[in-house]
């Protein structure tokens, strides 16, 4: 086990940031956490990191507590903090050698260069920090998480406010990385998980609501919607009588989109059949993660 947090509550004063979290991850599992702003998602990092300590519950890294052995934890643990805190004044290798230094690593020159060529540095190099386009801060904010070696490492919102060029080369970064270490990356965009991860964990107001494996989506949802076309406008009451339909969006021009709690194609055709309604398409509208995010944490 890579992680484990139980019953894991954080207050800050009256308010209430997690409410009895649990969850797991296994060595090499890469885990997306999604949750609207103030879901409780970079508190929850912060105490995994050892950053802030929990209010109550148990957090292990790796088989060790971080209550009784936080720097043990701090030294297996790689962690981009949210907004990438860095020092604009150091040039790039300066500061890697800085934070390697803080690790006090043997090999650090070997290391830094492999960093540099992992994260795509190489031509920003001997740049001062401050003259980095946001990508590229992002990729040393990255390199700094990597540079110990640690095999947990813990992305808060690594590619907020990238272009769309940007974020596919921290995707395939994230990618990359995934491929050798335990990754836990929160993110507001559900595609980068469906890309990144293998597991969705989804926080709404301090409590977790989801744990998903991406390939089982589609089975856990509670809604289904069927999207059908008719040559022309029907009797939307008669369509109605079907118990399991819960609601009716009309597009016009004889274009519905249907929720429905199963799916019932078959029942739609008998019914147009019946009814001599002609029918043109017909076709269950896949679901993907965004759906379920909307469904479980607009309530
Ligand atoms: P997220 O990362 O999902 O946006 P946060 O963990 O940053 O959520 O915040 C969760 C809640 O806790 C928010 O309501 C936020 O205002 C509150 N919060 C976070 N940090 C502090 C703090 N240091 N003091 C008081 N409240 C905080």
């Amino acid at each position: 086990m890579s992680i484990k947090v139980q019953e894991v509550s954080k207050q800050y004063g009256k308010q209430k940031a997690l409410d009895n979290i649990s969850f797991e991850i296994q060595q090499g599992e890469v885990v997306g956490f999604l949750g609207p702003n103030g879901a409780g998602k970079s508190t929850m990092m912060k105490i995994i990191t050892g950053y802030i300590p929990q209010s109550a519950g148990l957090v292990e890294v790796n088989g060790l507590s971080i209550d009784e052995h936080s720097l043990e934890v701090r030294k297996q643990i790689g962690y981009l903090p949210e907004h990438n805190p860095l020092y604009l004044e150091m040039y790039v290798k300066e500061y890697l050698d800085h934070v390697a230094s803080i690790y006090k690593m043997s090999k650090k020159k070997s290391r830094i260069n492999e960093m540099i060529e992992l994260t795509g540095l190489g031509l920003e190099q001997n740049k001062k920090i401050a003259a980095l386009s946001k990508g590229y801060r992002q990729r040393v904010g990255i390199a700094q998480a990597l540079i110990h070696d640690p095999k947990v490492v813990i992305l808060d919102e690594p590619t907020t406010g990238l272009d769309p060029n940007q974020l596919v080369e921290i995707r395939n970064l994230i990618q990359e990385i995934g491929k050798e270490k335990t990754v836990m990356l929160s993110t507001h965009i559900m595609q980068e998980v469906e890309a990144c991860c293998e597991r969705a964990l989804i926080i709404n107001k301090g409590k977790l609501v989801a744990d998903k494996k991406i390939e089982n989506l589609n089975s856990d949802l509670s809604t289904q919607i069927i999207e059908v076309e008719f040559a022309s406008e029907i009797d939307t009451a008669v369509l109605n009588t079907n118990q399991a339909i819960s609601a009716i969006n009309s597009f016009g021009k004889g274009r519905y989109e249907l929720s429905c709690k199963d799916d019932i194609r078959k029942d739609i055709f008998e019914m147009a059949v019946k009814n001599k309604w002609t029918l043109l398409e017909m076709k269950s509208k896949t679901q993907n993660l965004e759906d379920l995010f909307h469904e479980l944490t607009l309530k």
